[in-house]
């Protein structure tokens, strides 16, 4: 159920696919959600949702979307604000948010290094893991 995405995805991003296809967890690349922003109706895409989990997965550049760890109040700061928008737009519409950024992946040269990065921290990764041991257990 994976689209093709309208750009070509940053390395975040295709760093968060490759563990996604590694762990088994169906996603969806850059859906058009329906959400409501400031009252208004609106179309937001986040990079991934997957949909069994109600789950939106953002794959952050550092430096783009201002990350504090990496740039602090240098970067692109002001995209923070735009970026706490959508997420907490998507949180409303019922989805469970989870932000991947790209210092936690780059530099890490294989998708199997790449996906235990990503398989520790925040709340969500964990789930996601015993998601696909259960279906493994079927
Ligand atoms: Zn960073």
């Amino acid at each position: 159920m994976t689209q093709a995405p309208a750009k070509p995805m940053t390395a975040t991003e295709r760093a968060v696919a490759a563990w996604l296809d590694e762990i088994g967890v169906e996603y969806v690349v850059k859906p058009k959600l329906a959400v409501i922003v400031g009252g208004r109706r609106r179309r937001l895409s986040p990079d991934f949702v997957v949909p069994d989990e109600r789950l939106v997965i953002e794959a952050n550049g550092c430096f783009v979307h201002g990350c504090p760890e990496c740039y602090g109040d240098r970067g692109l700061v002001h995209n923070r604000g735009r970026d706490d928008v959508r997420l907490a737009a998507f949180e409303r519409a019922g989805y469970e948010v989870e932000v991947v950024w790209e210092h936690e992946v780059s530099g890490l040269t294989s998708a199997a290094a790449r996906g235990r990065a990503l398989s520790h921290a925040s709340p969500a990764r964990p789930r996601l893991l015993r998601r696909r041991r259960s279906q493994c257990a079927v």
